[in-house]
C-alpha cells in the first residue's frame, strides 16, 4: 500500500507547490522569446576551453573552493577572490543567501512586482515577505522602501534592472538602500545589468552589508552552463560559504568552471554581442510601438509591452499558434503585458510578422 505523498515531508514543504517548468520547445521548431536567453551562441573560446577541460580532467573532482573561477571573476570586477562566491547559476546563489544572510523572525523587503523566485524562497525558508509596491511608472519605489523601519527587517533584495519590467534604478538609489538598511544584508540581483545598468559592485567596499549577484546566463550566453556568482564583503561571502559547504560542497563542475573563465577572457566578443542585443532592443521597441504597444523603457534583454486595445492573453495565444513563444503577465500592479525576450534579427522579424497577422 503506498503512503499519501507528503506524509513524511517537513512542515515547510506543504506550503510549496511543485515547480512546473515553462514550455520547453525544440529550439529549431519555435521562436523562443520567453525565458530571456541570449540569441547569440557563447564565445568560441568558451567551447574550446570546455573541450580542453573535458579532455584533461573529468576523472577528477572539481576544486571545491572554485578558486580559479573566483580569481577570474575577482580580476574582472576589480575585487579580491575572498569577495567572490560562485554557484550553479545565480538561482542557487540566491538560495544560499536566503539561507545564510537573511535574519529569521523578521520580514524580507522586496518590491512587487519582481523576480518570482523571491517569494518561493521565502516560503521555503519560512521567511515573511514585506512587499513594497512599484511606483506609478512601474519603477522600484526607493522612497517607499526607505520608509520601512530598518530595525524591523531581516534583509532586502531586488533585481536591478528589475524583472520582468526591465526598469533600472540609478546607482545612487541603490546606494541609498544600502545605507538605509545598513544593519542587514541588502542584495542587488544584477542578472541583467550588462544590458544597460551600472553595477553596484563598485559600492561593496563601502557597504559591508551589500551583496551583488550576477549570472553568466544572460549577457554571456551561458544559461545552459549554470554559473552565477555573488560579490560582497568577505564576511558575507564567508556566510555563504558555510551554507555551501553543508549543502553543495562542489558547486561548479570542471566544464562549467573552464567555460566561465574563458567567457570572462573574451571581452571583445562579450561587448560585440551585448551591443547587438541592446541595439536590437531599441529597434524592437520602436517596431512594437509602431504596432500600438506601450513599451516600458528597458535596461535588460527583454521588453515589457502592453497593447493599447488587445488583450495580452489573446496576443500570446495567437503568437503561440504561429510558433512564437513570449511570456504573458496579468498582475494587478502592472496589468496585462507581454514580456518579450530580445531575439536575433530573424527571430525578431518572425515575431513581428506573426504579430501583424494576429493584430
Ligand atoms: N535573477 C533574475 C532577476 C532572473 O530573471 C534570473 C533568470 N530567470 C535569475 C536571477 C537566475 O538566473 P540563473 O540561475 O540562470 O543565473
Amino acid at each position: 500500500m503506498s503512503e499519501p505523498a507528503g506524509r513524511f515531508w517537513s512542515d515547510d514543504l506543504a506550503t510549496l507547490s511543485p515547480y512546473v517548468p515553462g514550455e520547453q520547445p525544440k529550439i529549431d521548431d519555435l521562436v523562443k522569446l520567453n525565458t530571456n536567453e541570449n540569441p547569440f551562441p557563447p564565445s568560441p573560446c568558451v567551447i574550446e576551453a570546455i573541450r580542453e577541460a573535458a579532455d584533461a580532467g573529468l576523472r577528477l573532482y572539481p576544486d571545491p573552493s572554485s578558486q580559479a573561477l573566483r580569481e577570474a571573476i575577482a580580476d574582472y570586477h576589480g575585487v579580491t577572490g575572498a569577495q567572490v562566491f560562485v554557484g550553479n547559476g545565480s538561482d542557487e546563489v540566491l538560495g544560499f543567501l536566503f539561507r545564510a544572510l537573511f535574519q529569521r523572525g523578521r520580514p524580507i523587503v522586496f518590491p512587487d512586482i519582481t523576480y518570482s523566485f523571491y517569494p518561493v524562497y521565502c516560503r521555503l525558508f519560512g521567511i515573511e515577505p514585506q512587499i513594497v509596491p512599484l511606483d506609478d511608472e512601474l519603477a522600484v519605489d526607493v522612497e517607499a522602501m526607505c520608509a520601512v523601519d530598518p530595525a524591523s527587517v531581516g534583509g532586502v533584495i531586488l533585481p536591478n534592472p528589475n524583472a520582468p519590467t526591465g526598469r533600472l534604478l540609478a546607482i545612487d538609489q541603490v546606494e541609498r538602500l544600502a545605507a538605509h538598511f545598513c544593519d542587514c544584508a541588502v542584495v542587488i540581483d544584477e542578472a541583467y545589468v550588462d544590458f544597460g545598468g551600472e553595477s553596484a559592485v563598485g559600492l561593496v567596499d563601502s557597504y559591508p552589508n551589500l551583496l551583488v549577484t550576477q549570472t553568466l546566463s544572460k549577457s554571456r550566453s551561458l544559461a545552459g552552463l549554470r554559473v552565477g556568482f555573488a560579490i560582497g564583503d568577505s564576511g558575507l561571502i564567508e556566510g555563504l560559504t558555510r551554507v555551501k559547504d553543508s549543502f553543495n560542497s562542489y558547486p561548479v563542475d570542471r566544464l562549467a568552471s573552464a567555460g566561465a573563465i574563458a567567457a570572462f577572457a573574451d571581452e571583445a566578443y562579450f561587448r560585440e554581442t551585448r551591443d547587438a542585443v541592446v541595439s536590437m532592443r531599441e529597434q524592437l521597441t520602436a517596431d512594437l510601438e509602431a504596432r500600438g504597444f506601450e513599451v516600458l523603457p528597458s535596461a535588460a534583454n527583454f521588453v515589457l509591452a502592453r497593447h493599447a486595445s488587445r488583450a495580452g492573453a489573446e496576443l500570446a495565444a495567437g503568437l503561440r499558434e504561429r510558433r512564437v513563444i513570449v511570456r504573458h503577465f496579468d498582475r494587478p500592479r502592472i496589468g496585462d503585458h507581454l514580456r518579450i525576450t530580445i531575439g536575433n534579427e530573424s527571430q525578431n522579424a518572425a515575431l513581428l510578422t506573426a504579430l501583424d497577422e494576429v493584430l
